[in-house]
């Protein structure tokens, strides 16, 4: 029974240094967010032990009555949540529920529709080194050069070569996608509709942000990201596509679920569901439009710094540097410097290299958990726009961040 502490000390330590490290600095990757203390004693709980092949009540292992328990709790509470007719919730991550939902609509060689990556898809939507791009016949859609989804593009393309499966959903988008046009353009070529909503699940469950259960076959999510959960996937659909998706899972892609991330998805759901979870999520969209707001300014214009499509509708900001005399593996440096923590990201048609981009992707997520009200985020946003010039003071915007991080303690305790 030692501690993590007393058995390996070195591991603690790193394990340490990173507790800090997210407490001292301000997390702005838009995919990241900061897991509720219960979520975590659930995820590093017991379950960890235990193997359960199968589903709650047909499982392959004796002694499953309680992780029974848990999964089925996981399973009826992210239905409710989000209003479908069928939940599977032990994919282990985004990628993984992904796989299991392509391969259970078409099978290898069938041709797929999906946002490209140098766009804001996501690697499993097609990309040419992933499983959907070697094994699907992957043809993309675009933004268009507002840097909107380009649906006369995607109408053209899915009557051109009539796609089993339409992907709609993004890793790098700052906007709302209509879900009702794609699943007209769906209906048209008999295509199925899958949308994998990771990024704004989060806000789909608080009610601000259309929900595409009721338009998609298939729904897929990660339950770490606005969500606010532990690291892992998730896939609803309508009840006719229960049985596929349940074999695709299980025993198709995966062997034993993990019943401790599962039962940290059940918290995280029960929590998804809350007014306070509620009020965060209207901070999160809040933060990100006064960061486009500041990001687009007359004085950022001036410094070349705009964002891609001129606004947010969600929890995150594409920052345009192609203007700009810093290319996004600059930027990128300049604010961890200042201590925020974003990534680069390449924007449609990026003349820089994909190693340097001429982008930052900026989310809220995680600064919202942490408390940071509308004031905060303005702040934030000044930190920013100042670290973007070409001569900005490295000391003055350190404690800048310092003192916002000591405002809102992250883990206190902990
Ligand atoms: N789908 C989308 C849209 C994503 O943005 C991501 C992750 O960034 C994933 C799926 C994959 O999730 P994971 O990293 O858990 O495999």
């Amino acid at each position: 029974n030692q501690s993590l502490h007393e058995l390996d000390p070195d591991v603690a330590k790193a394990v340490d240094a990173e507790l800090h490290r997210q407490q001292s600095t301000l997390e702005m990757i838009a995919s990241e967010n900061f897991a509720p203390v219960a979520v975590m004693e659930a995820q590093g709980s017991v379950l960890t032990n235990k193997y359960a092949e199968g589903y709650p009540g047909r499982r392959y292992y004796g002694g499953c009555e309680h992780v029974d328990v848990t999964e089925q709790i996981a399973i009826d509470r992210v239905k409710e949540l989000f209003g479908a007719e069928y939940a599977n919730v032990q994919p282990h991550s985004g990628a993984s529920a992904n796989q299991a939902a392509l391969f259970a609509l078409a099978k290898p060689g069938d041709t797929i529709l999906g946002l490209d990556l140098a766009h804001g898809g996501h690697l499993t939507h097609g990309m040419r080194l992933n499983f959907s791009g070697k094994q699907f016949d992957v043809v993309a859609y675009h933004v268009d050069d507002n840097g909107l989804v380009d649906m006369a593009e995607l109408e053209r393309l899915a009557k051109e070569h009539r796609p089993k499966v339409i992907i709609a959903g993004w890793s790098a988008y700052p906007r709302r996608l209509d879900f009702a046009e794609f699943r007209r353009i769906a209906d048209e070529v008999e295509a199925y509709l899958w949308v994998d909503m990771a990024h704004f699940a989060g806000l789909v469950a608080a009610g601000l942000h259309p929900n595409p259960v009721p338009y998609a076959d298939v729904v897929t999510s990660t339950t770490h990201k606005t969500l606010g959960g532990p690291r892992g996937g998730i896939i609803l659909a309508k009840k006719d596509f229960a049985k596929k998706l349940n074999s695709s899972v299980f025993p198709g892609f995966q062997g034993g679920p993990l019943e401790h991330v599962i039962a940290a998805k059940a918290v995280s759901f029960k929590v998804a569901a809350s007014e306070d979870f509620k009020e965060r999520q209207q901070r999160t969209i809040e933060g990100a439009r006064i960061l486009a707001e500041r990001l687009t300014s007359e004085d950022a214009r001036a410094h070349g710094v705009n964002v891609l499509s001129g606004g947010t509708d969600v929890h995150l900001v594409l920052v345009d540097l192609r203007d700009s005399e810093l290319d996004g593996q600059q930027a990128e440096d300049r604010l961890h410097e200042v201590g925020i923590t974003v990534n680069r990201n390449a924007v449609p048609n990026d003349p820089r290299p994909p190693m340097v981009t001429s982008g930052l992707r900026i989310g809220t997520p995680a600064l919202a958990t942490r408390g940071f009200t509308a004031e905060d985020f303005t702040e934030v946003a000044d930190v920013i726009a100042e670290a973007l010039k070409p001569s900005y003071d490295v000391d003055a915007l350190k404690a800048r961040v310092t003192a916002l991080a000591e405002k809102h303690p992250l883990y206190p305790g902990l």
